[in-house]
């Protein structure tokens, strides 16, 4: 009997089926012996079986079959009942499964990783051939087999496992986890691992599971790379070391050398003798700026540029750069000024000296590349930040101007417009390199606007700090006051600008002649000229007969007469007084002395002609060494020549000189009697000068005199100051040491302050 599921499912009707043998209808030879196999077989029910059936299509399909025996009432087997279960989805299922499962194996099997189970007590418990691989096993079974304590056998740092596990306990997973692992030949590898705990249903970790992959090479050259780092580090060291011990080489002779020259120069010579003395002193100090900059560029090269954070005035810094390249300006007949523009902060915080050199080196090469005309430095507010002012700087020459591509190559080192050996004008090509550095170490940015034959224009930006409450110059306007501005050497266009925007009304006169006959057609008109400023060209005797026309001339006792004199020397100062002039400016003309000069002979009301002390603001201060006279100093130096020096510079300045030339002496003598100032070399034999000073100051707690100790150190290299002040030290001098500069470190000490009040 066959059921109508069942004939449904294969095919067949019932009149098909019945009366045939059962195995017609299956796959395979053996189902009839299987069939007389089981009739005598006692168990009632079979073991379920898979079988494949027949359909009358002729197609095949796999079944689950059952039987169990049919019996008669004797208890006679007679035959089989069946039922048939199409499985055909499940065997699919089953197929995909196993696809699937392979799959899996085959990545298991060939990824480059090596791949592992392990317990939590360190056994493996499944691994890939790649992981046996990376431990030096021949296969997984090998690797299980011998492996049977992993934080022991193959953990090279027990700490290592340790921390794994920690790890394990109490995170989902870990990634990168790089330790060192043992292989079997007993080698050590760096390996890095990605892994998870497995937990059971209640939370307890079963196994790990991750994946672990060889990174020795990664790490050998990681290590390769930190130790040539470390040695590029240690020969920048040394290289820094070494510029430091040569700059201090070549300053030691080099002091010598501008010292020595600067005395000759101070005594009786034929004027070839002054040729070659001056000449002398160019060199030396051409050379000098020449190390300076190479040093420079070397510690910005090696990143040991640091700068200071110090307030400062603006002014100062800008006036101090103009007076140093006065003299040049005058020799070349250019025009060289300075314009800072109202708004800009008083008191800034910053690096002074670092600013000084980035303007230096721009006016330096503006009056070099200028042979006539005019190089003018200004200064403006760019930008107003909180706590803190973007000034904007502009260096401005008439000069040879650069080519548009040149000035695209103009910020790299050692770079020259002409970089010919026949060129005309000397230098390194570093002063626009460190320049470029020193700007954007200052926040800000550097570039040029110049047309070849028409001058150039560099401008460049830097960020101080200041205080929020700092105040800004503001410098007042004489609305309604008329000047008369006589003569070509009266500071170019920058006077006449200044005055305009101060309000003054300017006239010009080219001459002497021409200036009475405005002034008398002034006069005639009703009114008067305010000021009349004049040049030292105005008459061959330098104005002096031009002034003394104007004040023996009754109808002009209101006009007040300043004269512009070439440069800021005390015997310009002198003469003011016979000239009668109400008050005087030096050139390189400076708007802030301008305006004091203005303002103190514009002041309203009085006609009077001031007294030389009224006018002192625009005079130049008589020389400051009075001050310095009769101080006792000691100088402490090794160096024979330097030591002679410094001895001239003193005595020249009216100090009492004492010398020794070791720290030892230095403090012996410090026992035996007080000095007011100490000039201290810091590199002396026996004791240095560091130490010398710490010994002086042990000597001299709880004793009233305490002596003023100047550093003199050729070392100018950052942290130098500082490690002379710890020492106890109070000011700071570096060589070579300019006859201007000592005589200012002096006039700070407690005895010289004394002195002049
Ligand atoms: P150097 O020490 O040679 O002056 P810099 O870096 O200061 O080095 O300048 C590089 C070159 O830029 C100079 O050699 C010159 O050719 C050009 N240069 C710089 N400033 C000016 C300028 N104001 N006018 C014309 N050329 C200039």
């Amino acid at each position: 009997r066959v059921n109508k599921t069942e004939l449904e499912m294969v095919g067949y009707s019932a009149s098909e089926m019945v009366g045939h043998h059962v195995w017609e209808f299956m796959v395979g030879d053996d189902f009839r012996d299987y069939i007389a196999w089981r009739l005598r077989d006692e168990a009632e029910i079979g073991e379920p079986y898979q079988r494949e059936f027949r359909r009358k299509d002729g197609s095949v399909f796999p079944v689950l079959v059952r039987d169990s025996l049919i019996r008669d009432s004797a208890g006679v087997v007679t035959g089989l009942r069946a039922t048939m279960q199409d499985i055909s989805e499940l065997k699919r299922t089953e197929a995909s499964l196993r696809a699937a499962e392979e799959n899996y194996r085959k990545i298991f099997e060939h990824a480059i990783e090596g791949i592992f189970q392990i317990s939590p007590d360190g056994r493996f418990l499944n691994a890939n051939p790649a992981l046996a691989g990376i431990l030096g096993y021949s296969s997984p079974a090998e690797l299980l087999a011998e492996v049977g304590d992993i934080g022991g056998q193959i953990y090279v740092q027990p700490a290592q496992w340790a921390e794994f596990r920690a790890v394990m306990e109490r995170s989902a997973s870990i990634a990168q986890f790089e330790c060192e692992m043992r292989c079997r030949n007993g080698s050590v590898i760096w390996v890095s691992k990605h892994a998870r705990p497995v937990c059971d249903a209640v939370g307890k970790v079963v196994y790990y599971e991750g994946a672990l992959e060889n990174i020795t090479a990664r790490r050998q050259a990681e290590c390769a790379m930190a130790g040539a780092r470390d040695s590029a580090l240690e020969s920048a060291r040394l290289k820094t070391e070494f510029l430091a011990n040569m700059s201090h080489e070549i300053r030691t002779p080099m002091n010598g050398i501008i010292g020595m020259t600067g005395l000759l120069l101070d005594t009786e010579l034929s004027a070839r003798q002054r040729d070659f003395a001056e000449t002398i002193v160019d060199s030396s100090e051409a050379l000098l700026k020449i190390i300076n900059d190479i040093l420079d560029f070397s510690k910005i090269e090696a990143g040991m540029l640091t700068f200071e954070e110090i307030d400062f005035d603006i002014n100062n810094v800008a006036e101090s750069v103009v007076d140093l390249f006065a003299g040049r300006a005058l020799t070349k007949g250019i025009e060289l000024s300075l314009v800072v523009a109202d708004g800009v902060p008083e008191v800034l915080t910053g690096d002074p000296g670092r600013l000084r050199q980035v303007l230096s080196n721009l006016v330096g090469n503006a009056l070099k590349f200028t042979e006539q005309g005019e190089v003018r430095v200004m200064i403006r507010t760019e930008e107003e930040q909180s706590g803190a002012t973007m000034l904007h700087f502009e260096v401005m020459d008439t000069g040879i101007g650069i080519s548009h591509e040149q000035q695209a190559r103009l910020f790299q080192a050692f770079v020259q417009a002409d970089g010919s050996t026949t060129r005309r004008y000397g230098g390194t090509g570093l002063g626009l390199a460190i320049s470029r550095r020193l700007v954007s170490q200052m926040g800000g940015e550097i570039w040029i606007e110049s047309e070849p034959g028409r001058g150039s224009r560099l401008f460049f930006t830097a960020v101080f700090r200041k205080a929020e409450d700092v105040r800004v110059q503001q410098l007042r306007q004489f609305p309604g006051a008329r000047a008369l501005i006589v003569g070509q050497a009266c500071g170019g266009a920058v006077l006449s600008e200044l005055f305009g925007s101060w309000a003054i009304e300017a006239e010009h006169a080219t001459d002497g002649t021409c200036a009475m006959d405005a002034l008398c057609a002034a006069e005639a008109r009703g009114w008067q000229f305010d000021v009349v400023v004049f040049g030292v060209d105005v008459q061959s005797d330098s104005g002096m007969g031009f002034s003394r026309r104007i004040r023996d001339d009754e109808r002009f006792s209101g006009v007040r007469l300043v004269r512009v004199v070439p440069l800021n020397t005390s015997e310009d100062a002198a003469g003011c007084d016979d000239t009668r002039v109400d008050g005087e400016i030096a050139k390189p003309i400076k708007h802030r002395g301008l305006h004091r000069c203005l303002d103190s002979v514009l002041k309203s009301g009085s006609a009077k002609i001031p007294s030389a002390a009224s006018i002192a603001p625009a005079v130049a201060a008589p020389h400051a060494d009075a001050s310095c006279r009769a101080l006792r100093v000691l100088v402490a130096e090794d160096s024979a020549v330097n030591q002679k020096v410094v001895q001239f510079q003193l005595r020249k300045l009216g100090c009492k000189v004492e010398s020794v030339t070791d720290g030892e002496d230095a403090v012996r003598a410090v026992r035996k009697r007080s000095y007011d100032v100490i000039l201290m070399d810091c590199q002396m034999p026996k004791l240095d000068g560091w130490e010398t000073a710490r010994r002086i100051r042990e000597f001299e707690k709880g004793r009233k005199h305490r002596t003023w100790i100047i550093a003199m150190t050729a070392h100018s290299l950052v942290g130098d100051r500082e490690r002379c002040m710890e020492a106890g030290m109070d000011d700071y001098l570096s060589k070579p040491v300019r006859f201007g500069d000592l005589g200012s470190a002096l006039e700070k000490s407690p005895a010289a302050r004394r002195a002049i009040s």
